[in-house]
């Protein structure tokens, strides 16, 4: 049932691969143990997976509170691999490839994320020094390392790399690696079976914690007030803390403040969005990891095309490659287009003030001054009142400088039109297909 739930859930192909192996093995006190083939497919779904099994098992059974998984290598084979008579579809369907990496079990490091395949620019320079400078001295130089960007730009690559390189050069080192999710999760489980001295007296002898993606942490009192006495320990004893989250450490609601000026003490560094060279370089690197050619006027279209990280941009290519897989030839640039085509936005349309007093101008059949001008005419408050609104909601502008454009008008006169039109449009059909026709008109003149 739960299976059947899930399948409704995801796509075609992601239940094919990481769920029909899977068998919940335990349901006692609220917690749900899920098994499944391999650690890797353990992995994944623990990661991306967790909250929705969460969510379809408590439709089922509103107590389950919990749920975990596991390997258990009895439950069939591997998860299948993508291969070439994989679904077409997929290419339109937002689908990562994989490779088998075994996340090692102890550190719960994923191997594949290391220096070597991290490309560097301007975006991430400050992070990616400060990520070698720990990985060079673990707890002897930035402690803790607390790296912040949007999703996508790199952060969980950065801080496993981190713990990759420090296992390799000091084997003897004790890591973690976890994700605030089942950081918490551990916590709250470890209270409940009255076992969180231990934890915590485990947690206080690692040598190099890493914890992703912290701002889970926001409004979770009692794992920031465990996690509070665990970050003292290891900072005494000069244990390296690597933490990341997606907004800087004062910008996370509710979290303590004396765990806020911990995050702050050390460094501090952001990861933004990659420029059009670093996409250039991250495409070109990640299409040989792939062993895949693609034209250079398709390396420059998708870099200039998906801008905002780089999870998209691998998101991209995976549509690519699995052309190629499929076609044995490289998608050219006509074919990458309509590869690409339902994840590229298509480019945000702009206008102006004044266009937009001339659209509302002419659909009325009035002139540019009539609406501009002050006067009681019936007949120009509606257009007036509309241009108003279309200023506020398609520009941006400012109720005062709306205010005066109108012959200086008080900014409240603005923003009552703004209201007054916004309204209208959820109870006035006619009015919403006027003011969609104006759009129309002012975003297909060129
Ligand atoms: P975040 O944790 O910030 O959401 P990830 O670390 O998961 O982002 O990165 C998303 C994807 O982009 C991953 O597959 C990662 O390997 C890749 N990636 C991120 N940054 C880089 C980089 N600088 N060089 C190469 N690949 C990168
Ligand atoms: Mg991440």
């Amino acid at each position: 049932m739960v299976l059947a739930q899930t399948q409704i859930s995801v796509s075609r192909a992601s239940f094919a691969t990481w769920f029909k192996n899977t068998k919940i093995t335990e349901n006692k006190c609220g917690g749900v143990t899920v098994a499944a083939p391999n650690s890797f497919s353990k992995e994944w779904l623990d990661s991306k997976y967790r909250a929705l099994i969460l969510k379809i098992l408590r439709t089922a059974d509103p107590n389950i509170r919990l749920v975990d998984f596991v390997v258990d290598s009895t439950t069939e084979a591997q998860p299948k691999q993508k291969t070439a008579d994989a679904l077409p579809e997929e290419l339109f369907e937002p689908q990562m490839q994989f490779e088998e990496f075994k996340i090692d079990q102890k550190t719960n490091l994923n191997p594949h994320y290391t220096f070597d395949n991290f490309v560097v620019g301007g975006f991430n320079e400050l992070a990616h020094a400060a990520g070698m400078a720990v990985a060079d001295s673990p707890g002897a130089v930035y402690n803790p390392l607390f790296v912040y960007g949007g999703v996508g730009v790199g952060k969980t690559h950065l801080l496993q790399a981190v713990g990759n390189k420090i296992a390799r050069s000091f084997p003897q080192k004790n890591i973690s690696y976890t994700t605030a999710e089942r950081f918490i999760s551990k916590i709250v489980e470890a209270i409940r079976n009255q076992e969180i001295e231990n934890l915590k007296r485990k947690m206080g002898q690692l040598d190099v914690i890493i914890i992703d993606d912290i701002q889970f942490f926001s409004g979770k009192d009692k794992t920031q007030e465990e996690f509070f006495h665990i970050y003292n320990v290891l900072h005494q004893n000069r244990k390296q803390i690597i933490l990341s989250s997606d907004r800087a450490p004062g910008a996370i609601p509710a979290i303590m403040e004396r765990l806020k000026s911990r995050f702050e003490g050390g460094m501090v560094a952001d990861i933004n969005s990659p420029d059009i060279e670093t996409r250039m370089a991250i495409l070109k690197t990640k299409s040989e990891e792939m062993s895949i050619k693609l034209a250079a006027d398709v390396l420059e279209f998708v870099a200039s095309n998906i801008q905002r990280n780089i999870r998209e941009l691998e998101g991209a290519l995976n549509r690519l490659a699995m052309y190629y897989k499929i076609n044995k030839i490289s998608p050219d640039l006509i074919i990458t287009k309509k590869i690409l085509k339902n994840i590229i936005a298509p480019p945000k349309k702009t206008t102006n003030a004044k266009k937009i007093i001339q659209a509302v101008a002419s659909f009325f059949d009035l002139n540019q001054n009539d609406i501009l001008l002050t006067t009681r005419r019936k007949e120009i408050v509606k257009p007036r009142q509309i241009a108003m609104y279309l200023l506020r909601q398609e520009v941006g502008e400012s109720y005062p400088s709306i205010g005066r454009k109108f012959q200086g008008k008080d900014h409240t006169t603005a923003m009552y039109a703004f209201e007054k039109i916004a309204k209208q449009l959820e109870e006035d059909d006619s009015l919403l297909n006027e003011v969609n026709l104006i759009k129309q008109r002012l975003y297909n003149e060129v």
